[in-house]
């Protein structure tokens, strides 16, 4: 395998033009696409796994890009022989990047805590904790969450930030998502119902409503990019239906409408949660959901655990949308969600990584193969392996309500990760390279590439030194725990 430049050493010259360090204010400017047309030809794939609607595996197959979109998907014998940058990936499987649908990405900061709590205990445990949470904590750990995603082969993450203490903005973490290079749908979350209101977080870390629609529309005007091949989009996303005030989520709803983005929240998590819809609001999670306006094709739900068979039908007639997110069902006890009759009912289905305090990691690579195999446990019965990766792929591409990532088809931005074959994970699965992606231990993406230009390269950040990032992050972490 070797990584070969072309004539203008382009791919690596748009990336250090593209993502400097960048002040909030100027970071719509770090997501235009680059202005130079550059092509670079991605080549010799053991197998190049497409997620197209024939569900095309090419071996020996490969990409022409230019500018950052796909114009062939062919054998590497019919591509064209040269392009400003080579990539030679000879003994490594190339997917499509894959789409994370829900994350809480300052939660790094607090993995391995609350170890042995379900969900609201956890939560509660963690509250006074977060509390002290900081804009720099915000930013450093949205991009170590965001790097260690980018290695597991991720090239868009959406993230839920619901709480906003001292200083800390959405801002923050597009700031961060900017330096990573990751394409990124910022959740504006909130919290709106304290303890004193019969809410589960304390006072302290909720704000008041009417800042908070002020402020969602601020981050909407000021960030949000609805093109094609968008790096940046902003969502709506009140935390939960325990967290905010009914008023809240029909005014959520009627903003993010009123401005054409999607709307985002936690529902049906566990048990709890839908006792606390019955006991507050005399119904179900879904039916509360559906009260106040949040179903349709722009809303997606985190976790959406327990749902019945009618529930699961309503979810799919409006277009409702869900994010699973195992790794964090099975920490917390929560419960299995009903991913195979999901998929059956035509339930439009991505996945999580979740957390990173209830996971604890951003591996989507491995939350993949975890998908995989709970369908298979709570079905009694066989989800196929390649449905995990069209979870991970085209099914978060539709959760998050894009077009034009999820797939390499062409006309599709060029977005994919690359695994060498060769590592000892893999050893006695090379008769299916691709299955083994899924049913071996996960392993580190060599290559993570979005827009067509790398974000992860031999195994590393390109834009980021992991170790000082590493060493920036346990400082903020240990300054949480004093
Ligand atoms: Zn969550």
């Amino acid at each position: 395998m070797q990584f070969r430049l072309g004539e203008a050493s382009n791919v690596a010259l748009h990336c250090s033009l593209l993502l400097p360090a960048m002040k909030p204010e100027s970071y719509p400017q770090v997501v235009s696409i680059a202005s130079k047309v550059t092509t670079l030809l991605v080549t010799h794939a053991t197998v190049l796994v497409t997620m197209d609607e024939h569900q095309r595996e090419i071996p020996d197959g490969g990409l022409f890009i230019r500018d950052g979109w796909i114009e062939q998907v062919a054998p590497s014998s019919d591509l064209p022989a040269s392009a400003d940058a080579i990539l030679d990936l000879t003994d490594h499987v190339v997917i499509p990047g894959l789409v994370n649908t829900h994350h809480h990405l300052y939660q790094t900061l607090t993995r391995a805590y609350a170890q042995d709590s379900e969900l609201f205990d956890w939560l509660t445990t963690l509250y006074p904790v977060w509390a002290k949470i900081t804009s720099q904590d915000v930013n450093v750990s949205a991009r170590l969450g965001l790097t260690e995603l980018a290695m597991s082969g991720c090239t868009t993450s959406s993230d839920h930030l619901y709480l906003f203490p001292n200083d800390s903005r959405l801002d923050d973490e597009i700031d961060a998502a900017g330096h990573v290079g990751l394409r990124f749908h910022a959740a504006r979350g909130s919290m709106s119902l304290g303890q004193s209101a019969g809410g589960l977080p304390p006072d302290s870390v909720v704000e008041d409503e009417e800042e908070i629609l002020k402020d969602t529309r601020r981050v909407i005007e000021t960030f949000h990019d609805p093109k094609p091949g968008s790096m940046l989009r902003v969502v709506v996303a009140p935390c939960s239906p325990f967290s905010v005030t009914r008023d809240l989520m029909r005014e959520s709803a009627a903003l993010a409408r009123h401005y054409g983005v999607t709307l985002h929240t936690h529902l049906a998590e566990t048990i709890d949660e839908e006792a606390f819809c019955v006991e507050h609001f005399g119904m179900p999670p879904l039916a509360y959901a559906e009260s106040v306006d949040w179903v349709g094709p722009e809303v997606w739900f985190a976790h959406a655990v327990h749902m019945s068979e009618r529930e699961i039908a309503r979810m799919a007639d409006t277009g409702t949308g869900a994010a699973h997110c195992p790794a964090s069902n099975m920490r917390l006890g929560s419960g299995i969600a009903p991913i195979a009759e999901y998929l059956d009912a035509g339930v439009r289905v991505g996945l999580g990584v979740d957390g990173s305090a209830s996971n604890d990691g951003n591996d989507l690579i491995g939350e993949a193969r975890l998908a995989l195999l709970l369908a298979r446990v709570r079905r009694q019965g066989m989800m196929p392996v390649r449905s995990a990766l069209e979870l991970a792929t085209i099914g978060g591409a539709r959760v998050l309500g894009r077009d034009d990532i999820g797939t390499l088809s062409v006309g599709k931005a060029a977005d994919f990760a690359a695994f060498d074959v060769n590592r000892v994970e893999y050893a006695g699965a090379q008769h299916d390279p691709v299955a083994a992606l899924l049913l071996c231990a996960s392993t580190r993406a060599s290559y993570t590439y979005v827009h067509g230009k790398p974000v992860v390269s031999e195994g590393h950040p390109v834009n980021l030194e992991l170790e000082t990032l590493v060493e920036e992050h346990n400082r903020a972490a240990a300054r949480l725990f004093s």
